[in-house]
Order: C-alpha cells, then sequence, then structure tokens
C-alpha cells in the first residue's frame, strides 16, 4: 500500500470537517523542513487526515501524536502508520484536547497542521490559552487569515486577530500554497505560518480577560476613534494615559499600545 495516496482506503473527503487533502510532495518536504524536528521533540499534529504530513513526520522523527476527529480515519490511519513509526492517536476534537496535561511529562508541544479552516481561529485562540505548555506552532491556514495574523498596523487587515496573536507569539508566514496542492482543492490560497509563543515576561499583559475585552471593543467599530469605539470600555483619560490619542482608530495603534491600555488600573 502506498500511504501517501490512499483515497481508496481512507473514503472521501468531507466538507464539513474542511477535509481538503494535501498531495504535493514538494510543499509537503518544505512544512517537514520548516518543523526540522529534533530528537526528543515531543510533536503533535492536529488532523492529520489521510496522513500526507503525518507520515512524512514519522519517517523523520520515529514518534508522533495525532488529534482527529474523523472517526472514519482513525483505523486507516493507525494501520498505515506502522511502516513509519510510533503514532499515538487522540481521537477527539481538538477543542477538548488540554495542552497543557499533554505537555505533563516535561516535554513542551511543538504544534503542527493543516487545520480545518472553518475552525482555524478557534483553534488558534485554544493554543494561545495553553502558550505556556507550546514551543511553537506550524499551521496551513487560509492565505487570508495568515495575512491578518501578521499584519501590522496601518495595514487594511490589521485587527483583532493580529493584536491578540502578536501580543504573545511572533508570527513568521512562512510560504504560500496554491490551491492545487489540495484534493479537493479550496477555492482560496493557503499559507503555512510559525508561530513562537513569547515567554510570559515579554507579554506583559496583565489581565488576559480585559486584553481580550479592550481588543475586541477597540475594532469593534474599527472607522470609529478609539474615544468612541472604546466608551463604556475606557476612559478618555485612560485611552491618554496609555499615551495614546483618543482620535486615532484601533488600525494605528501598536500591540504594545494595547497592552499598557489594558494594563492601566480600572
Ligand atoms: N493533515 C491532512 C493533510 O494535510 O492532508 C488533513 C488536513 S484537513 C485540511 C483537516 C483535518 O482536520 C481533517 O483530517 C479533519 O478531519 C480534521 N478535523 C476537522 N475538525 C477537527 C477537530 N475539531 N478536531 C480534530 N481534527 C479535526
Amino acid at each position: 500500500m502506498n500511504p501517501h495516496s490512499p483515497a481508496r482506503t481512507f473514503g472521501a473527503a468531507k466538507k464539513q470537517l474542511g477535509q481538503h487533502f494535501l498531495h504535493e510532495r514538494g510543499f509537503i518536504e518544505k512544512i517537514v523542513l520548516a518543523v526540522n524536528p529534533q530528537p526528543g521533540d515531543r510533536l503533535v499534529e492536529i488532523g492529520p487526515g489521510q496522513g500526507a504530513i503525518t507520515f512524512p513526520l514519522l519517517d523523520r522523527h520515529g514518534e508522533l501524536t495525532v488529534i482527529e476527529f474523523d472517526r472514519d480515519l482513525i483505523f486507516p490511519l493507525t494501520e498505515a502508520a506502522r511502516a513509519h513509526g510510533t503514532l499515538e492517536v487522540i481521537h477527539r476534537d481538538v477543542l477538548e484536547v488540554d495542552f497543557t496535561r499533554l505537555a505533563s511529562d516535561g516535554r513542551k508541544l511543538r504544534l503542527v497542521g493543516n487545520l480545518p479552516y472553518n475552525l482555524s481561529s478557534p483553534i488558534l485562540f485554544h493554543a494561545l490559552e495553553h502558550a505556556a505548555a507550546i514551543v511553537d506552532m506550524h499551521f496551513m491556514l487560509q492565505k487570508e487569515v495568515v495575512d491578518r495574523m501578521a499584519a501590522e498596523p496601518g495595514s487594511k487587515v490589521y485587527g483583532r486577530l493580529s493584536v491578540m496573536l502578536q501580543a504573545h507569539c511572533r508570527v513568521v508566514p512562512l510560504l504560500t500554497v496554491p490551491p492545487g496542492a489540495f484534493r479537493p482543492p479550496p477555492k482560496v490560497d493557503s499559507a503555512v505560518v510559525r508561530l513562537l509563543p513569547k515567554p510570559a515576561s515579554e507579554i506583559g499583559v496583565r489581565d488576559p480577560k480585559r486584553f481580550e475585552e479592550v481588543v475586541r471593543a477597540a475594532f469593534g467599530q474599527r472607522r470609529k476613534t478609539l474615544r468612541n469605539a472604546l466608551s463604556g470600555t475606557c476612559t478618555a483619560e485612560q485611552i491618554e494615559a496609555a499615551g495614546l490619542r483618543p482620535d486615532a482608530r484601533a488600525e494605528q495603534i501598536e500591540v504594545e499600545g494595547f497592552v499598557k491600555l489594558a494594563n492601566l488600573p480600572g
């Protein structure tokens, strides 16, 4: 059996689970090279699907944990993996997996995944909640989402996702992947991004809930001035005390500005 072209073995792709299986070897190799597993690494793949990235990672690293929700994939994946290495399969919704617990043997996680695009933001925020247990993440996402994650102030796509991600991680876009690299092809371009969680001391957010509240309100009405968008969340005095202009708009404010504002006493 050739585990890299196992469509008959694994059955048809399920749209509702965001299944677009990567098949172009060149891109698979680039992802494995980007991850660059080192001896002792605790690799965890989200959504292994038919094993496009799983088997090359196993060949290279020998052991891997995968989290897959689709019950129909569990058996063929487990069977096909035998020829490649030791695969631990967690059959569960990734949003219910406690990454901190998964890293409780003292080895922090290196997460990898060609993510189901309908769940990409919830998965990113779920991972951020466990950032202290994660060394890095290499994710394939819609290119438009990666552009938003990496955007800088002043860019049209700079928004809540950019600020929340960049406050907690270094965001490094790596490569763009066209629809034809997948079966079935998605309608949009995709991109691989590397996320490197920052140490808590560098993040500086005192109260994550307050930070989230301020960022959400600021971008809730992105055409409004900070004074208006944040009315009910921060006073004009607080905005000024954070070194920001109340007549500025959220899209002009650096990540550090939001951190300062959210850290001010209420
Ligand atoms: N890694 C494979 C590849 O690159 O060909 C498959 C990627 S496919 C875009 C996304 C995968 O995530 C599918 O295998 C899908 O079944 C799985 N998935 C979807 N929702 C999930 C969830 N909530 N938890 C875990 N896996 C999920």
